[in-house]
């Protein structure tokens, strides 16, 4: 019997005879000669079997094993710089093969596959090289932000899933039954975690969020992850530096545990190396004066359509993607109109028309990826503001009331997971950055 290792520890193997479990990802032949590429989950090495060396009864073995056929293979382990996998630079000497299921018909060929096809076989496409590579960028980005707020203080709280009220506006609840009563899908934990900094100073939740997305956009899911900060005793600008540190924080640890990852899916880390020190700050009234000047700057007649902002717009990814082109870091727009924003947003000093609100923009054209505020923190301004925002005061009674116990300044914001992983592995479109997403007309598999 020898050792079963794992891929990803082959290089302390060289030399040594081993064995490897799983399956057979794709294979060549040249004549004598057989190629074969093994994944295992943790990695992927080469096969090699060469018909004078392991007899004809082995080697017609071997060249029947078909795509994502489950495998047992034991053989030599041997360097050999041009090898290609996961890590590179290996291969395997077949010496003995056990087929546990040998596959002749795997949908998923190497051929172009459309992307509804894809998706329909979303529960197969997640073996595929690209993939594999963005589920472990992502398992290792959520490690990352649970490592930096636990390092930094905070205590991680779960917020309830059913709820019976809206927090980010009406329009994009999940409706469940409730026994008798109507309840919604949470569309954010924050105004929990505003109850729970009263009892812990700094929190944070982390689980999935519910938002039924009506429009069919790149960066939309109608579920998806979310980790929200919450800080007694901290105001927009503390709350910004937050956010750079934690930014910086998640992107260097991911280049670091994820080069090879990062690799697969060829994402240039130049963009990514730049995000460090202070990100510029802009503010709503600054970002609408360049738009403007962009826009005049603009010579296609399609582009400067979708340009057209008036003070009081909220931002469409068209102007998020012209602001961030304009830096190179991540870029903060604070102070966005009130009316635009939700309903607990702390107004500005002297200029109500306006909140202490702020995205953090991510560049390459990626747009919000953080979105926080200042929360009101007097009881009669915020329910002038539930009033004005048309919602049911009684549904907030409890919430009001943390105002009327030891209220304090206090902020926090929502980071998405979905959106961080599709940037820092460079993206073209959300759908790939969760095994299995949900969007509209899309809840199979
Ligand atoms: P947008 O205007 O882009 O729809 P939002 O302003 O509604 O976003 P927030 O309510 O501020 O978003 O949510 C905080 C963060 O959650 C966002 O910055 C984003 O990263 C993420 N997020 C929000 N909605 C979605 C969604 N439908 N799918 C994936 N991530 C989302
Ligand atoms: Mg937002």
């Amino acid at each position: 019997m020898t050792q079963t290792i794992r891929i990803e520890n082959i290089s302390q193997h060289v030399g040594e005879k081993v064995t490897l479990k799983g399956w057979l990802y794709a294979s060549t032949r040249k004549g004598k000669l057989y190629f074969g590429r093994m994944r295992d989950g943790s990695g992927m090495v080469q096969l090699v079997a060469y018909r004078p060396e392991v007899g004809d009864e082995l080697f017609e073995d071997v060249k029947r094993i078909g795509q994502e056929s489950s495998i047992i293979v034991s053989g030599e382990v041997r360097a050999n710089e041009r090898a290609p996998g996961t890590p590179g630079g290996f291969e395997v000497a077949i010496e003995s093969l056990e087929i546990l299921q040998n596959v002749e018909d795997y949908p998923i060929t190497p051929k172009e596959h459309g992307v509804e096809f894809l998706m329909d076989n979303r529960h197969h496409w997640i073996r595929s090289r690209r993939q594999w590579a963005i589920l472990r960028v992502r398992s290792v980005i959520k490690k990352a932000i649970m490592d930096f707020l636990d390092n930094d203080g905070f205590i991680n709280i779960d917020t309830p899933i059913i709820t019976p009220s809206a927090a980010e506006g009406t329009s994009n609840l999940f409706e469940v039954g409730y026994f008798d009563e109507t309840a919604y899908l949470a569309q954010t934990g924050q105004l929990y975690n505003e109850a729970n900094i009263m009892s812990m100073g700094k929190v944070y939740c982390f689980g999935p969020t519910f938002r039924a997305e009506k429009s069919k956009t790149r960066r939309h899911l109608t579920e998806f992850w979310m980790v929200e900060p919450e800080i007694a005793f901290c105001d927009l600008d503390d709350l910004m530096d937050l956010e750079e540190r934690f930014m910086t924080y998640i992107v260097k640890t991911a280049m670091e545990k994820c080069a090879a990852e990062l690799e697969i899916l060829e994402r240039d880390l130049a963009p990514l190396q730049n995000v460090t020190g202070d990100f510029p700050r802009i503010s709503y009234d600054k970002a609408v004066e360049m738009l403007h000047e962009l826009r005049e700057k603009e010579t296609d007649p399609e582009k400067k359509k979708e340009l057209e902002i008036e003070w009081g717009d909220d931002f469409g990814s068209p102007h998020e993607t012209v602001l961030t082109q304009q830096f190179d870091k991540p870029l903060f727009v604070y102070g966005y109109p009130s009316a635009v924003k939700a309903f607990y947003m702390e107004p500005w000093p002297d200029r109500p028309e306006v909140c202490k609100s702020v995205d953090l923009l991510a560049p390459e054209g990626y747009g919000e990826i953080i979105g926080g505020s200042e929360r009101m923190s007097d009881p009669q301004k915020l329910v002038d503001a539930i009033h004005a925002h048309g919602l049911p005061p009684e549904n907030y009674s409890w919430y009001i009331e943390l105002r009327q116990f030891g209220s304090v300044p206090h902020s926090g914001f929502g980071l998405g997971l979905e959106r961080t992983v599709a940037w820092i592995c460079g993206l073209p479109h959300i759908r790939e950055t969760t095994a299995f997403p949900r969007m509209l007309y899309r809840m199979n598999p």
